[in-house]
């Protein structure tokens, strides 16, 4: 045969792939196969460069999938222990806003250091520009093959991730290496990502900001809302708040998203007769050009819309707006619609939805119950977080679990370097 042999092959050099082979290392030869050219490149693009690596209020509603299986995983990992276990391997976090942990030096390029370090530093090698198209059980160990070779292991670690941003490494190839193992995937669709709005509607507002209440609406119902600073980015909307409603947006029907509507509340804040009430004040200036009517209130290109959305033709002056008149604008500011007419795509989104079903692995460990001796991780399974950190803590959790587990089932003897 000839090829390289070891006792584990990690699949995928991201976040729960680089936590898994820090602790297989501690019970065996180790490789970490990335078909990328090199490591953790989407870990580097988190949080805006800074990684916003967990959160202190991990909790099982902050979690979607298999919520149920997952909780008994989350419980393990707690935000502390994981704090806890970045603390001992020298790299130190610190809360911003919300419970949301970052590097204290604010540095995703310090969290990929603290990775690399456990593994390479214990004689784990990284193989980058390695994707794996093939595994194959053969004489007691599992054969992984792609163009760039072949690699035994005796245990592999599924850890390739989900399909979200493709040019950071969001692939399916995970999907389909699980599913050619025997295991089932569930519907995929992205998540946290920017929603579309018809063109003649997005274009106009390219580049305004506005702090607001947004919320998603077919026509039987209100699906969800959120608040937040909502960025208008000439294709759709855009903006935490508007990822975490992405969700919501994708368990839609195909019926139900073709009705789908953005209602976004422009002074949340401020109660609907004293919208009304400030309007009025406002248009009794006599030298206030209608057009202007809003600029002291809402961002320009907003309130540019939302007056011809209202009014439609403007006079010259705000005083002669009639009371009637003055109230649609107020019903716009509190209600301003926007007909949603689909995601950004997997280009935009951060994270998927869906995966592995948990039923398929043994959560105490992450083994695979279709194919023992393999174990799978982060984003490839179908859990999912809100945005904050939740995708991460829930990476870490279950790439220590899977190294864990595999160390373990290798070397029962191992003094491991902490507890989880
Ligand atoms: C722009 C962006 C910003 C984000 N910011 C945050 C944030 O601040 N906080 C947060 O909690 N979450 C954030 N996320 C989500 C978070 O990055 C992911 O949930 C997390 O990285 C998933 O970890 P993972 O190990 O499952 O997969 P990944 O980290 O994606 O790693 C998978 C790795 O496997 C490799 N791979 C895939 N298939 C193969 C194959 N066949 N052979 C070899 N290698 C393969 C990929 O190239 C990749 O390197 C963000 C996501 C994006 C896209």
């Amino acid at each position: 045969m000839g090829e390289a042999a070891f006792e584990f092959a990690i699949i995928g050099a991201g976040a729960s792939g680089l936590a898994a082979a820090g602790e297989t290392v501690q019970a065996g030869s180790t490789v970490v196969l990335e078909a990328k050219q090199r490591p953790g490149k989407k870990l580097l693009a988190t949080g805006n460069g800074r990684c916003n690596l967990g959160n202190r209020n991990v909790s099982p509603e902050h979690y979607h999938g298999d919520v149920q299986r997952a909780s008994r995983i989350l419980e393990r990992f707690s935000p502390e222990k994981l704090e806890q276990f970045w603390r001992k391997n020298g790299l130190l976090c610190r809360e911003l806003d919300e419970g949301r942990l970052y590097p204290y030096g604010l540095q995703a390029a310090s969290v990929l250091e603290c990775l690399l370090r456990r593994v390479e530093r214990r004689g784990g090698e990284v193989r980058c520009g390695f994707p794996v198209e093939e595994i194959r059980r053969e004489q007691g160990f599992l054969t992984l093959s792609g163009p760039s070779g072949r690699v035994r292991a005796r245990r592999v670690i599924l850890a390739c991730g989900g399909m979200a941003s493709p040019p950071l490494g969001g692939t399916d190839a995970g999907c389909r290496l699980a599913q050619s193992l025997g295991h089932h995937v569930t519907e995929l669709f992205p998540t946290l990502v920017a929603l579309t709005v018809p063109p003649e509607r997005a274009k106009p507002l390219k580049g305004a900001r506005s702090l607001a209440e947004i919320s998603l609406w077919t026509k039987a119902r209100g699906v969800a809302s959120s608040r937040g600073e909502v960025q208008f980015t000439g294709e759709g909307l855009s903006g935490i708040c508007v990822f975490e409603i992405s969700r919501a947006y994708g368990e839609l029907s195909a019926a139900e998203k073709r009705e789908a509507e953005f209602s976004v509340c422009l002074m949340p804040e401020v109660g609907p007769g004293d919208v009304f009430a400030l309007l009025r004040s406002a248009a009794s200036s006599p030298i206030l050009p209608a057009q202007e009517l809003l600029d002291g209130m809402l961002n320009r290109l907003v309130a540019r819309e939302v007056l011809r959305a209202a009014v439609g033709r403007l006079p010259e002056l705000a005083r002669e707006l009639r009371p009637p008149q003055l109230s649609a604008i107020a019903a716009k500011i509190r209600d301003f619609r926007f007909p949603v007419t689909g995601t950004a795509g997997w280009g935009a989104a951060q994270a998927m939805a869906g995966g592995v079903p948990l039923s398929e692995v043994d959560v105490s460990t992450l083994e695979s119950r279709r194919c023992p001796g393999v174990y799978l991780t982060g984003e490839l399974l179908n859990v999912d977080g809100d945005c904050g950190g939740y995708n991460l803590h829930w990476a870490w959790a279950t790439g220590l679990l899977a190294g864990r587990s595999a160390g373990m089932a290798a070397d029962p003897s191992v003094r491991w370097d902490h507890r989880i």
